[in-house]
């Protein structure tokens, strides 16, 4: 099963990743975590990437198509996988199609998890993530511990440097502008599952799942 999860920032998409993967046993990929990895690890990526991520902006398309075609290649994506965060542009998109195309294993569904804007900023500005696993908290609505340091793993708590609010707007713009077109391009092909991912996590979950039936 090949299934991409597509959604403007702060749609839940890490969230809602981790329940198909568990649910499909497919790997996760999601070519931003990949990013904030290799940024952490100041590999030459990561260097590169560095002042796109922080401004929100895309990093250039033939450094990411190039790292998920060496992921791909991984013995664990031989029966399928879930892409998060990827394609992200019309060039991503063909690039993949090709991929895809050579391995005669096509994609079988665009999960395209829908938020409104203004839910989105709220989400994002308040998002709380732990350094090492991932974990998610919200400065309102599900405060991060007082120490900042993750119950799960003792990793460190932040704020992603994208997820202040200028960041955030200028990622949603971007959005709109480069990733927005896909929808039509997935649509024609007939691979759009819709999802309200305004609704609790478990109702999102829940929603997906119905849609991959
Ligand atoms: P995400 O965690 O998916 O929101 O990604 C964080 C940042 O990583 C994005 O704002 C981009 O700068 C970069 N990024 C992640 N995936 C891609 C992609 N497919 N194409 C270009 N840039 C990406």
């Amino acid at each position: 099963m090949i299934i991409v999860l597509l959604g403007p920032p702060g749609t839940g998409k890490g969230t809602q990743a981790a329940a198909v993967k568990t649910r499909f046993q497919v790997p996760h990929i999601s070519t931003g975590d990949i990013l904030r990895r290799n940024l952490a690890e100041g590999t030459p990526l990561g260097l590169k990437a560095k002042g796109y991520m922080e401004a929100g902006e895309l990093v250039p398309d033939g450094l990411v198509l190039d790292l998920v075609a060496e992921r791909l290649k991984e013995p664990d994506c031989s029966g399928g996988f879930l892409l998060v965060g990827f394609p992200r542009t019309s060039v991503q998109a063909e690039a993949l199609d090709k991929l895809l195309a050579a391995s005669a294993s096509p994609i079988d569904h665009v999960v395209l998890l829908e938020v409104p804007d203004g839910t989105v900023v709220d989400r994002l500005s308040g998002r709380r993530v732990c350094k090492s696993c991932g974990a998610v908290w919200h400065a309102t609505f599900n405060p991060p511990p007082a120490g900042m340091v993750c119950p799960k793993c003792s990793g460190d708590i932040y704020q992603r440097a994208d997820d202040s609010s200028e960041a955030v707007l200028n990622r949603l713009q971007v959005y709109a502008r480069q990733t927005g077109p896909l929808i039509g391009y997935y649509d024609a092909k007939g691979l759009i599952r819709r999802v309200d991912g305004s609704k609790s996590p478990q109702e999102v979950e829940a929603a997906i799942f119905a849609s991959l039936a």
